[in-house]
């Protein structure tokens, strides 16, 4: 570590030693304080979080990481709380983490609200943590993993990632994670029609959830029809074809079934090595990702370049000049400040 690095971390009086010897022995104080930090976009706090996340990657962890994603309403909550407590049960230690770029405008976030996962939240084994709040989806989502990788250190085998069904930040998730389980309901009508093949396309399985009462025979409809549908999907590199499941999360029926399927999968993954090769790979993509994001939060935030944007917009709109003349004198400014 660089002096400067080290008077930042004294600065902003950060005992990062301590948080990191809590999180080793789990203390969920610490644990909750580390991810804060990693939160925090103060600089003097990046450099400490980045020197405790290099300490967390040093506990070595065999955890498993699923993102499970799906609109609001299909049981997201309550097949989080279910899986959950079956996990923990069996003495597995569980954390719950959130990605939600929305949670900016609402104030809240989707794990904020406190009338969810109201029995996982009480159990010892389980730490559940909302979406960081206020970014923008590359920041939420950077954010996340570096908390992904405090719990690791605290001991959690098993990593569930939560995020809405909106487009960009379930790309996101499935770039963080091992296993991407994409949540649907049955007799919602055509459900086929409304697809959206590209999440589909990332999704590892399909879960119909709500399979109970009167909905079974609905439910075991749709998962032939999704069984079809999916079938024209090409397999994955891993050779993995994505699968079916009907559960209901209420009933806690199928979820054993889900979690088998999501263990074999990891144990050939292992044997196979493409577990540690797609984590290389997620790795790469987030290096990139995080240097992307960081550029183009330092050319916004910079105040000459903010002054001189807004004259080129202006410029542009009177057409006085060409929005590639435009960018290119802004680039040319940012890249002035940098040198
Ligand atoms: P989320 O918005 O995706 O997190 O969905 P929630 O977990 O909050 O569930 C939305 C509603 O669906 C709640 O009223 C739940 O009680 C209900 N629900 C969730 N899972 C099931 C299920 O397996 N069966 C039935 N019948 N209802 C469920």
């Amino acid at each position: 570590m660089r002096i400067s690095e080290i008077k930042a971390i004294r600065k902003a009086k950060i005992p990062v030693e301590n948080l990191f010897e809590g999180i080793k022995i789990n203390e969920k104080t610490a644990l909750g304080r580390a991810i804060t930090l990693a939160e925090s976009n103060n600089q003097n706090h990046r450099i400490a979080a980045q020197d405790l996340i290099e300490r967390c990657l040093t506990i070595k962890s065999s955890s498993i990481r699923v993102g499970i994603t799906g609109v609001p309403g299909v049981g997201k909550s309550t097949f989080i709380e279910t899986l959950g407590k079956n996990l923990t049960v069996l003495g597995n230690k569980v954390a719950v983490l959130a990605v939600d770029p929305t949670s900016t405008k609402n104030k809240g976030s989707i794990l904020g609200d406190k009338t969810r996962m109201q029995q996982l939240s009480l159990d010892p084994n389980a730490f559940i943590r909302p979406s960081p709040a206020g970014e923008s989806l590359g920041g939420v989502a950077q954010k996340t993993k570096e908390a992904i990788i405090i719990c690791e250190a605290a001991g959690y085998d098993i990593i569930l990632v939560e995020t809405v069904g909106v487009g960009q930040s379930e790309v996101a998730v499935h770039n963080m994670v091992d296993f991407f389980l994409v949540l649907k309901l049955s007799g919602a009508g055509d459900e086929l029609q409304g697809i959206k093949r590209g999440i589909l396309e990332l999704a590892d399985a399909v879960v119909i959830n709500k399979a109970d009462g009167n909905n079974i025979t609905a439910a075991n409809m749709a998962v032939k029809e999704f069984t079809r549908a999916l079938h024209l999907n090409p397999a994955k590199e891993n050779g993995w074809v994505t699968k079916v499941i009907a559960c209901s999360a209420i009933e806690n029926s199928g979820i054993q079934e889900i979690w088998t399927m999501i263990t074999n999968y990891i144990k050939n993954n292992r044997e196979s090595g493409y577990f540690d090769e797609h984590r290389n790979e997620q790795n790469k993509f987030w290096l990139i990702q995080t240097i992307e994001n960081r550029l183009i939060e330092n050319f916004y935030q910079d105040k000459a370049i903010q002054s001189e944007l807004e004259n080129q917009l202006k410029k542009v709109s009177q057409g006085r000049t060409s929005p590639f003349n435009a960018a290119e004198k802004l680039l040319n400014l940012a890249k002035k400040h940098t040198d």
